[in-house]
């Protein structure tokens, strides 16, 4: 019998194989293979419809599997961004499909789409989006108001969330008595507190420093492994190389998309330390 772990943090409520968006059972689709998590069909943005055109997007076509790890690269401009907010239905391409786990989003009414990124998607961003002089505990509660949840349901999932990122320590503490990698974390317990399968995140790591680039990094591998789709967004080629998948932008098109680590391996960061762990069981054998 293994001893109890009382120094893990208790983690959400696994999510493998769980739909983005629910459907109901249909015998048609019994049987059926599961679609893609995301699938974008010739999708194009264009923003300024006037005088000056920016062609942010052109002609993107991808897929991205449930429980895949995907980076997006590229330098500044080429489209990153707008793709991340396509992706998170904060916006709506110009021409071409979105279809989240099968489903167009054309055929979804605001408030099917409102659930979809208040509760399916979590998003994390470069500025961590906090809000100021509230206590973290409050931030990573705020997801779970908007969806309803009663006042003790909140506080005991945001509890979770801030433990699931090694800030259990530091619920009552504000934003600004945080570290930038601490504030990020925060973040990404507001993020996830909601139990989404997929996690955008537009550059996480853009302002923190490499020990803290690292830990948010093994956090999102650990959501990885248990199931969620990840969409990374980084111009940095060290933070791409822990996905398991680098999907680059140039001038809005995909000029490249390989696969680094198939597709249920484990994410590169979490297999060092696991070999690492498992050097250090031999040593004391
Ligand atoms: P990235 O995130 O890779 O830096 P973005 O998606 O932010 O790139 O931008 C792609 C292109 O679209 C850039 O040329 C940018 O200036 C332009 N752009 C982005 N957002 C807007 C907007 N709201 N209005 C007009 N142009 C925009
Ligand atoms: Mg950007």
């Amino acid at each position: 019998m293994s001893p109890p772990t009382p120094h893990e943090p208790p983690r959400p409520r696994p999510v493998r194989e769980r739909p983005l968006v629910e459907r109901v059972a249909s015998p048609r689709r019994a049987g059926r293979r599961r679609p893609p998590a995301i699938v974008l069909r010739d999708v194009s943005k264009t923003y300024g419809l006037g005088a000056i055109e920016v062609r942010a997007l052109q002609h993107v076509t991808l897929q991205i599997a449930r429980g895949d790890f995907a980076a997006i690269m590229g330098s500044s401009g080429s489209g990153k961004t707008t793709l991340m907010n396509i992706l998170g239905c904060l916006d709506l391409p110009t021409r071409g499909r979105y279809l989240i786990d099968g489903v167009d989003i054309r055929d979804m009414d605001e408030d099917d789409l409102a659930d979809l990124r208040n509760r399916k998607i979590g998003f994390v961003f470069q500025s961590f989006n906090l809000v100021a002089r509230t206590s973290a505990l409050a931030n990573v509660e705020l997801p779970l108001a908007y969806a309803g949840f009663d006042r003790r349901a909140r506080r005991q999932r945001a509890q979770q969330a801030l433990a699931a990122v090694g800030m259990a320590r530091r619920t009552h503490h504000q934003p600004s008595e945080l570290s930038g990698g601490q504030q990020q974390r925060v973040a990404v317990a507001r993020a996830l507190v909601t139990n989404p399968t997929m996690i955008l995140a537009d550059e996480p790591t853009g302002n923190l420093d490499s020990h803290s680039t690292e830990e948010v990094l093994r956090i999102f591998a650990g959501l990885n492994q248990e199931g969620r789709t990840i969409v990374l967004i980084t111009h940095e080629p060290d933070v791409a190389a822990q996905a398991k998948r680098v999907i680059t932008l140039g001038d809005g098109r995909v000029i490249d998309d390989r696969r680094t680590a198939g597709l249920h391996d484990q994410p590169p960061v979490l297999h060092r330390q696991k070999s690492a762990h498992h050097l250090y069981g031999e040593t004391h054998r």
